[in-house]
C-alpha cells in the first residue's frame, strides 16, 4: 500500500489534475493506493480572506466568493471539455456541476452568516476552511469516475478524530488508527481518495490540522496502515538545499534523515508540514517528495538510514515574520524561577516559541516568536511580572520586529568543526547583522535571527559557502563608462566564462551608470546590449545609484569608479558603510585630504569591505599591490624613484632640435596622451598625486602641499587664461624649451620627469638622466617604478611597462576586482 498526497498547485488546474490522474493510473496498477488531496491552490487563503472581510462587515467578501466560484468552475470546465460529444461524460459533468454548486451555495450561506453576526470564531473558521478540500476532492473523485478508474471517495473527517483545539487540532491516534484500519479493511477499491487537512473532534465538530496540514493527513494514514511509502507530490522536485524561490542555485537534496527533514521543515522549508514526519518515523516508512509537473525527477527520499558519506550541512531554511522579545533585569541574576514563569505564561497563551537564547550572565532571556503573537505575549508577560517591574527588578518586555530566522541544518554537523565559524564569518563578511543565535545540543541546527531584509542575501551567501564552494558571485556597480569603462565591460564579457571555470568566480554587472542615466538589474545586466539598456535607463544620480546598490543588498557587491569626478570620490565612504567594496580608477580620494583617505581606510577595515585603487599609479602595473605586499611582509621602504607620466614621457621622447615644443605637446594631446588641458600633465600635478599615493601607502601621513614640485613650465605658460593662450606661450618660449633639451644633450642625458620619495619627503621635477640609468631608455608611454627597501637596498625592485592606455587601465581594474573576489 502506498499513500500519495497532492498539494494545492498539483490540483490547481485541469492540466495539473490530468497529470495527477496519469500518475494515479500508473501507480494503482501496481499497488492499492490512498490519495490525499489539498484544496485547489490558493483557495484556502481566499476562504480566509472572504471570512475576514465578511466578519469586518466588508461586502467585498462577495467578490472573493465569486473568485472562488469561478476558480472551481474553470477547473471543472477544463476537465470535462470534451463532454459534449459523450452522453455519459455529459451526465457526469452535470452531476458534478450540481454537486459543486450545492457546496458553494452552502459556503455562501456560511459567509453571509459571518457577515450578519460579524464574528468569526475558531470553530466557524474550521467549518469554513473545510470547504476547500471538500470541493477539490469532489471534483477529482468525479473525474476519476468519469474516466473509469476504480475509485472511492472517503471523507477524512470520518476517520481522523481530534481534540477541540480548532485551527490546529491534536489527533487522537488510538481512535483514528482504528477508524482508518477498519475502513481500509473493508474497502475493495484500488484508489481511495480523501480530502486532506480536515478532521472531526470527539464531539463531532469539524476541526483542521493546521495550515499545510494535508501532508499530515497523508502521514497519519500511512502510519496507521503500515504503508510501504508516503509520497508527497508538490510543485518542486524535492526538498531543496534552501528555498528555491529565494536562491536560484538551490538544488534538490537526494537523501535526508527524518531528523534533518524535521529541522528543515520546522525552520521554514514549507514543502513539508513539520508534524508530518513523526507518525511515519516511528514505523520507518520512507517519505518521497516528488514533482507532479516533472514526475521523472528523482525528488527527495527521507528515511531512517542515510549514507554516511553525505555532506555535514544538508540544507538552509528561513522563517519570516519573527519578533524577538527580551526579558531582562538585574533582579533575574541567580534567582531561580524566572524562566519557568515566563514560559508558563507563553504556554498559557498558546504562544509557540521558535527560538530561545540566554547568556550565562542570566541577566536576560531572549526568545523568538511569530510577530503576530508579539503584542499578546508582551501584555501577558508584563502583567505576570508586574510586581518585579514596579520594583525595577526587571524591565518591561522589549519587542524587536521585522526579523527572520535562518538555520543551517545537518545531522553530521556535530562531528565537524568549523561549521558555525564558516556560517558567522560568511554572514559577517556580507554585513548581515545577527540579533540572536541558538544552537541545539543535538548540534543538528544552528539558527540566527537577522533583519528580514537580509534574508535573501544571507541564504544566497550561505548557500554559496556550503553548497557551491565552487563559485563566488561578485556583483559590480560600475559608474563611468567612457573609454576605460567600455574596455572593462568588454574584458568582463570576454573573460566571464574563463574566470568562472578556472577561478570559480562568477562576475556580474548589477548596475551601470554614466553622468546621464543609470540601470540596475538584480539578475545581472546582459552585456551584449548594455549600451541600449543604459541609454533607456532612469536619470542618473549618485545617491540613487547608491540606494539601488544598498536596496538590492547583493552579496559581494563592489562599486567601481571609472570617472575623474570629485563628487563620485566623495561617496566612497557611504558604499563602504554598506559593506560594499570600492575599486577606484579616480585618483581624487587617495590624493586629496589625508583625513578622508584615512577615513576610507578605516571604514574599509570596520565594514570588512575592500578599498582598492591599483590603477591610480601606473595604470595596470601592479605597483600599489606590490608595495602593500612588501610592507605587510615586514619590509620597509627607503626610497622610491619613478617615472609615472605617460604623457610627459611621450613629450620628452619626441622633443629634440628638429621639432618644436609646441608641435610635440599638440601631438601628445591629439593622440590622447594628455588631459584636455595639457597643463595638468605638464605642471607635474598628476605625477605629484601619484607619488603622494605611494608615500601614503608606504605609511607616511603627507599632504599634496608637503610635496616639492619643480615646475619646468615658464611663468608665462602657467599664467595663461585659456588652453589656446597656453599654446601661444609655448611658441613664444620655444628658445627656453630648446635650452632644456640642449643642456641635457650636451651631457649625453635624456630629459625625464621624475618622482622621488626619500626619507619621508617627496618631490617631482624634470631631471637630466645620464646614459646607463634605468630611466634613460624608457620608451613611449612606459612607466617605471624602483623600490629601494630594507630587503632591496642596492639593487631596487623594478616594475616597468605601459603606464597609460584604456586597455591596460581596464585590466588593472579587472585585477582589483579579482583581488576582492579572492579575498
Ligand atoms: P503544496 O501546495 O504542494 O503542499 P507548498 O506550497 O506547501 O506545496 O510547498 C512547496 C513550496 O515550498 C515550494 O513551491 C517552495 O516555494 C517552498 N519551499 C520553501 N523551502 C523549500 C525547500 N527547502 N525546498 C523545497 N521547497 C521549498
Ligand atoms: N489547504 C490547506 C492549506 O492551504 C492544507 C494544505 O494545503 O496542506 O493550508
Ligand atoms: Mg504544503
Amino acid at each position: 500500500m502506498k499513500i500519495l498526497k497532492f498539494g494545492g498547485t498539483s490540483v490547481g488546474s485541469a492540466e495539473n489534475i490530468n497529470e495527477v490522474i496519469s500518475i494515479l493510473e500508473k501507480q494503482s496498477k501496481q499497488n492499492n493506493i490512498a490519495v490525499v488531496v489539498s484544496a485547489v491552490g490558493g483557495v484556502t487563503d481566499k476562504l480566509l480572506e472572504a471570512a475576514h472581510l465578511a466578519c469586518n462587515k466588508d461586502l467585498k467578501y462577495k467578490q472573493v466568493y465569486n473568485k472562488i466560484w469561478s476558480r472551481h468552475n474553470t477547473v471543472i470546465e477544463g476537465l470535462f471539455e470534451n463532454s459534449q460529444n459523450d452522453k455519459s461524460l455529459q451526465k457526469n459533468h452535470e452531476e458534478l456541476h450540481d454537486l459543486i454548486s450545492e457546496k458553494l451555495n452552502e459556503l455562501r450561506s456560511l459567509l453571509d452568516g459571518i457577515y450578519l453576526i460579524n464574528e468569526l470564531s475558531p470553530k466557524t473558521k474550521d467549518k469554513l476552511l473545510s470547504f476547500g478540500e471538500a470541493l477539490s476532492s469532489t471534483i477529482i473523485y468525479h473525474t476519476l469516475k468519469s474516466r473509469q478508474l476504480d475509485a472511492i471517495l472517503k471523507n477524512s473527517q470520518e476517520l481522523i478524530v481530534t481534540n477541540s483545539n480548532f485551527n490546529n487540532a491534536i489527533v487522537n491516534f488510538e481512535v483514528t488508527n482504528d477508524n482508518i484500519r477498519s475502513f481500509f479493511k473493508s474497502n475493495s477499491k484500488s484508489i481511495v481518495l480523501l480530502p486532506g487537512f480536515v478532521s472531526k473532534s470527539v464531539s463531532g465538530e469539524i476541526t483542521t490540522l493546521g495550515r499545510g496540514g494535508s501532508d499530515y493527513t497523508a502521514a497519519i494514514i500511512a502510519a496507521a496502515l503500515d504503508a510501504n511509502e508516503l509520497q508527497i507530490w508538490t510543485d518542486v522536485s524535492g526538498m531543496f538545499t534552501t528555498n528555491p524561490k529565494l536562491v536560484k542555485q538551490a538544488e534538490p537534496i537526494v537523501e535526508l534523515s527524518y531528523q534533518e527533514a524535521v529541522e528543515l521543515s520546522h525552520f521554514g522549508a514549507k514543502v513539508l508540514y513539520p508534524p508530518t514526519v513523526m507518525p511515519v518515523l516511528k514505523k520507518h516508512i520512507p517519505i518521497v517528495i516528488k514533482n507532479t509537473m516533472n514526475p521523472d525527477a528523482i525528488g527527495t527520499t527521507i528515511t531512517h538510514e542515510v549514507a554516511a558519506n553525505g555532506s555535514p550541512v544538508k540544507g538552509l531554511s528561513n522563517i519570516d515574520n519573527i519578533a524577538l522579545l527580551t526579558l531582562q533585569g538585574n533582579g533575574m541574576v541567580g534567582v531561580p524561577g524566572f524562566s519557568k514563569r515566563l514560559f508558563e505564561t507563553l504556554a498559557h497563551e498558546k504562544i509557540n516559541i521558535i527560538l530561545i537564547t540566554q547568556s550565562s550572565s542570566e541577566h536576560s532571556i531572549c526568545f523568538g516568536i511569530s510577530a503576530s503573537d508579539a503584542e499578546r505575549a508582551k501584555e501577558a508577560i508584563d502583567s505576570v511580572f508586574e510586581y518585579e517591574i514596579t520594583l525595577q527588578k526587571i524591565d518591561p518586555i522589549v519587542i524587536e520586529n521585522d526579523l527572520s530566522i535562518i538555520a543551517v541544518v545537518g545531522d553530521k554537523m556535530k562531528s565537524h568543526q568549523g561549521i558555525s565559524g564558516k556560517m558567522f564569518s560568511t554572514l559577517g563578511k556580507n554585513n548581515v547583522n545577527i540579533r540572536a543565535i541558538a544552537q541545539g545540543a543535538s548540534e543538528r541546527n544552528i539558527s540566527a535571527v537577522i533583519h528580514k531584509n537580509d534574508v535573501k542575501k544571507a541564504l544566497n551567501s550561505l548557500h554559496e559557502q556550503f553548497f557551491e564552494i565552487k563559485t563566488k558571485q561578485i556583483n559590480l556597480f560600475i559608474t563611468g563608462v567612457g573609454n576605460v569603462g567600455e574596455r572593462l565591460l568588454e574584458q568582463i564579457k570576454q573573460q566571464k566564462a574563463y574566470v568562472k571555470e578556472h577561478f570559480k568566480i562568477s562576475l556580474r554587472v548589477a548596475g551601470l551608470s554614466n553622468s546621464r542615466t543609470m540601470v540596475v538589474n538584480d539578475d545581472g545586466i546582459n552585456l551584449k546590449n548594455w549600451k541600449e539598456q543604459l541609454h533607456a535607463g532612469e536619470k542618473a544620480s549618485l545617491s540613487g545609484f547608491l540606494n539601488h546598490a544598498t536596496n538590492l543588498n547583493l552579496r559581494n557587491s563592489v562599486f567601481v569608479d571609472i570617472t575623474a569626478n570629485e563628487a563620485v570620490s566623495n561617496i566612497y565612504g557611504d558604499y563602504l558603510k554598506q559593506s560594499i567594496s570600492v575599486v577606484a580608477c579616480n585618483k581624487i580620494a587617495c590624493s586629496g585630504n589625508i583625513e578622508y583617505y584615512n577615513q576610507l581606510k578605516s571604514l574599509s577595515r570596520k565594514y570588512n569591505a575592500s578599498f582598492l585603487f591599483e590603477t591610480n599609479v601606473g595604470a595596470g602595473l601592479p605597483v600599489i599591490d606590490t608595495l602593500s605586499h612588501l610592507i605587510t611582509s615586514g619590509d620597509k621602504i627607503n626610497t622610491i624613484q619613478a617615472v609615472l607620466s605617460g604623457s610627459l614621457n611621450f613629450i620628452f621622447n619626441n622633443f629634440n632640435s628638429d621639432t618644436t615644443f609646441y608641435d610635440v605637446v599638440k601631438q601628445a594631446q591629439d593622440e590622447g596622451y594628455t588631459e584636455p588641458d595639457p597643463r595638468i600633465d605638464l605642471s607635474g600635478i598628476d605625477v605629484a598625486r601619484k607619488v603622494l599615493i605611494l608615500a601614503r601607502e608606504s605609511g607616511h601621513q603627507i599632504e599634496l602641499a608637503d610635496l616639492e614640485t619643480d615646475n619646468f613650465l615658464t611663468e608665462n605658460a602657467m599664467k595663461a587664461d585659456t588652453v589656446d593662450d597656453f599654446y601661444k606661450t609655448l611658441s613664444e618660449d620655444e628658445a627656453y624649451y630648446q635650452g632644456l633639451y640642449k643642456s641635457a644633450k650636451e651631457k649625453n642625458c635624456q630629459l625625464k620627469f621624475v618622482a622621488e620619495f626619500n626619507n619621508g619627503k617627496a618631490k617631482v621635477g624634470l631631471q637630466e638622466i645620464p646614459e646607463g640609468h634605468p630611466f634613460y631608455n624608457l620608451k613611449g608611454k612606459d612607466n617605471i617604478v624602483m623600490f629601494y627597501t630594507r630587503r632591496y637596498p642596492e639593487q631596487p625592485m623594478i616594475i616597468k611597462g605601459a603606464g597609460a592606455g584604456a586597455d591596460v587601465t581596464a585590466s588593472g581594474l579587472f585585477a582589483d576586482i579579482i583581488r576582492i573576489a579572492n579575498n
